[in-house]
């Protein structure tokens, strides 16, 4: 038995009890009165009945209550089950059900969401920001490491979302190699906290590991550009951590303003493929490195970066982490894994601390995802002789245009070239005669003076040029946006909905 998960917290507010722990709006918060205020919380969750191995569902924005609320439910030895921010109430209570939780606790523009989940599924609520009269828990509630801290849900991409069920090991661990092996996080440090804390990524990679290193947390109810950078001159932000279209937005806001971010140190992109144009021009306009890593919600989530001490290779995802494999695997062969040696393409697996403990009651699922002690990820890519493993794109994302395979991301890197291109998702539609068509989504940036911006035909004439012809986009969008969803990723699926079936 030990501390699990509480330990990337109390441990910290032992060692540096009056360093800054959370930033949010006006509130600071010290690491002795974050871990006080979660013994606190957590009697309040004993008072109502919450008991060791409970679960309890978490809807919040970015506050500060976040991770005083996370902690405090893992600190009375409950799961914590995060819910996704812009889920309605009937998909909600789908979530509260599932997972059996026994409270829900939320707060801020998300509450009346949560409240009316919570009383369709039969659950109280409780409020963020109670205020617990009575006397604090004196501890942590002890763990072992393979009990399960944390259910997240999947999106769902097909059906209902499942439940990644996400032990204390999984936990600690990913934190702490993030903290340690990829941002070298110490108490100097001040993390930008944009990402969703609902979402694994922003929950370990950023929350968990700047607890862990005694650093502090700044908080964003919400991704603005501009007030990131105002934000990050503000508080001496040294490191942040996005998604591709926040490192977009941020670079394109510094140049229209001039604004700069001095004290950045280290920026680190993940969730989604960052074209290497979109790295270089950050780290020209910022002149700070960008390291990009890969995982998903069930590898905890991070699986693989970019690292100072093996070596960074932009356009590619960098290492395994720490105590973690990864392999290619034969991705048409499902019920064994079959390994594929240096350089081929084929399914990426996972096996290692990092590994979830299956979807919660889905055993289907789960040995469908877990194959041989490997986890299969769905997404196909390569490692090089160096250990560098590039993502090549999703399994489900890949077009077959008359019978040759097109991976989207290639095309997408190509197109990130164009001078005029500033975003751009490339996509497959259902075709009559060749199967799937492709096309791009594109957002120009704004033309010079005296100039136009490029027509469709202009795109499709560079585009030919450049891409062989199997695999040049036939079709262009261009778009005020592209479609995102809450954690900042491009919804394809939304542009293949929106695109118009094919002409008969
Ligand atoms: P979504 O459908 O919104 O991406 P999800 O539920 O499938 O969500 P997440 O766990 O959030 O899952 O995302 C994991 C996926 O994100 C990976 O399977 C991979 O396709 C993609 N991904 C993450 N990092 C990278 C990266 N650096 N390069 C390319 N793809 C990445």
């Amino acid at each position: 038995q030990h501390l699990g998960v509480s330990a990337l917290l109390s441990d910290t507010a032992l060692r540096f009890p009056d360093r800054t722990a959370v930033v949010e709006g006006d509130t600071r918060i010290t690491y002795r009165d974050l871990w006080a205020d979660v013994l606190r919380y957590a009697a309040a969750l004993r008072e109502r009945g919450v008991r060791p191995g409970d679960r309890v569902a978490v809807m919040l924005p970015n506050l500060a209550a976040f991770p005083r609320v996370y902690h405090a439910v893992i600190a009375a030895g409950a799961t914590v089950v995060p819910v996704h921010g812009l889920l309605v109430a009937e998909e909600v209570e789908f979530v509260l059900r599932h997972s059996g939780s026994v409270l829900t606790i939320s707060g801020g523009a998300l509450w009346p969401t949560a409240r009316a989940a919570a009383d369709a599924a039969g659950i109280p609520t409780l409020a963020a920001d109670h205020e617990h009269p009575g006397a604090p828990l004196t501890a942590a509630h002890p763990t072992a490491a393979d009990d399960i801290a944390a259910i997240l849900y999947t999106s769902g991409t097909t059906g209902r979302p499942k439940g990644a069920r996400l032990t204390h090991l999984n936990i600690v661990l990913n934190a702490t190699v993030c903290a340690q092996d990829l941002h070298e996080l110490g108490p100097e440090d001040v993390v930008l906290g944009c990402l969703p804390l609902f979402h694994s990524y922003g929950q370990t990679c950023a929350m968990n590991a700047a607890l862990r290193a005694g650093a502090t947390l700044v908080l964003m109810p919400r991704f603005d550009a501009a007030a990131a950078l105002e934000l990050m001159a503000a508080e001496g932000v040294s490191v942040f951590m996005g998604v591709p279209t926040m490192f977009h937005a941020l670079t394109e806001a510094a140049r229209a303003s001039g604004a700069t971010a001095p004290t950045l140190r280290l920026a680190v992109s993940g969730g989604a493929a960052l074209p290497v144009a979109g790295l270089e021009r950050f780290e020209t306009t910022f002149g700070t490195r960008v390291f990009e890593g890969y995982g998903l919600t069930e590898t905890s989530p991070a699986a693989t970066f970019n690292q100072r001490l093996l070596g960074r290779r932009p356009g590619t995802v960098g290492h395994a982490i720490r105590g973690v494999e990864v392999a290619i695997a034969a991705a048409e062969v499902d019920e064994h894994i079959e390994l594929l040696p240096a350089g081929a393409v084929g399914e990426v697996v996972v096996r290692g601390h990092n590994v979830f403990a299956g979807y919660l009651d889905d055993p289907a699922a789960t040995a469908a995802a877990i194959v041989d002690g490997w986890f299969r990820t769905g997404d196909l890519g390569a490692v090089d002789d160096d250990g560098f493993l590039s993502i090549v794109d999703r399994k489900k994302d890949l077009v077959i245009r008359g019978g040759y395979n097109v991976y989207p991301r290639e095309v997408e890197e190509i197109l990130a070239r164009h001078p005029a291109i500033a975003q751009v998702a490339v996509y497959g539609t259902a075709h009559e005669a060749l199967g799937e068509e492709i096309h791009a989504a594109v957002v120009l940036r704004p033309a010079a003076p005296g100039t136009e911006p490029p027509t469709p035909d202009d795109l499709i004439a560079w585009s030919r040029e450049h891409l062989g012809r199997h695999k040049y986009p036939r079709v262009f969008h261009p778009m005020p946006a592209l479609p995102l969803g809450p954690t900042g990723k491009i919804l394809k699926r939304a542009l293949r909905d929106a695109t118009p079936p094919p002409p008969k």
